[in-house]
This record gives structure tokens, sequence and C-alpha cells, in this order.
């Protein structure tokens, strides 16, 4: 059994989270500190670590995240306009929590991908 995070005890409801959306497959809720006005983190319901831990078995559920994220933005009023979808894997991406999650950003243009110092220096 993978030990509990942060991100299992909020699907768990052991920890308070603003929860927008949740099934038998994922979760997703509003990230404490929003880069965007809207800031929502999509989670698988089972604990991956990142993404280099997923495996076949995971396809169904890491496509439904996409599913998922897509009626998000439409009931954000956000899918028009546009918005980036985001997951970090590991200490050069800076991925804190270890359950991966999708980032579901958006509200307001978003610039660039990458800053301007951290493409010059990669
Ligand atoms: P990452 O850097 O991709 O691992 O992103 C982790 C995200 O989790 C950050 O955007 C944090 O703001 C967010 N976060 C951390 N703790 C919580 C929490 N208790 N509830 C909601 N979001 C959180």
């Amino acid at each position: 059994m993978s030990e509990d995070t942060l991100f299992s005890r909020i699907v768990a409801g052991e920890i308070p989270a603003d929860i927008v959306f949740q099934d038998d497959r994922v979760t997703a809720f509003r990230d404490i500190n929003p880069q965007a006005p809207t800031h929502i983190l999509i989670i698988p319901n089972k604990i991956i670590a990142t993404v280099n831990d997923v495996t076949k078995a995971d396809e169904a559920t890491l496509g439904h995240m996409f599913v998922v994220a897509r009626d998000l933005a439409e009931q954000e009023g956000i899918a028009s306009d546009g918005y980036r979808l985001l997951v970090n894997c590991g200490h050069h991406a800076n991925q804190e929590v270890l359950h991966l999650h999708m980032h579901l950003v958006g509200g307001k243009p978003l610039g660039r991908m990458l800053s301007t110092k951290v493409r010059e220096s990669s």
C-alpha cells in the first residue's frame, strides 16, 4: 500500500479542500495558492507519485482526468478563451506534492509556458 499523501487525505475527506468535482476515479479541488482566477488541481484518487510511476493500468484514469479538465474549464467559463493544463514531474519541475496532479489554470492571459530566464538557462 502506498503511504498517504496530502492529496490522498483530501480525497478521503481528512483534510478540508474546496472540492469542485469527485467521482470514483478522480478528485478536483481549488489550489490553495492560486496563480490565476481559475486554478484547480485534478488528481487520481489512487496514489500515483509522479508521471514516472504511471503504468498502462492507469491509462483510463489519466484519460478521464482530461475529460474532467475539459468539463471544469467549461464550468468555469474559461473554455473559449483558453487555459493551461500542466503536470510537474520531479525535482527539476519543482513537483511539491508526490501525488500526480494536473493543474488547470486560466481566467487571464497566461503568457509563455516558461519564463525567459528558465528557457535561457536550460
Ligand atoms: P506542484 O508544484 O506541481 O507539486 O503543485 C503543488 C500544488 O499544490 C501547489 O500549486 C500548491 O499551491 C498546491 N497545494 C498545496 N497544498 C494544498 C492544499 N492543502 N490544498 C490545495 N492545494 C494545495
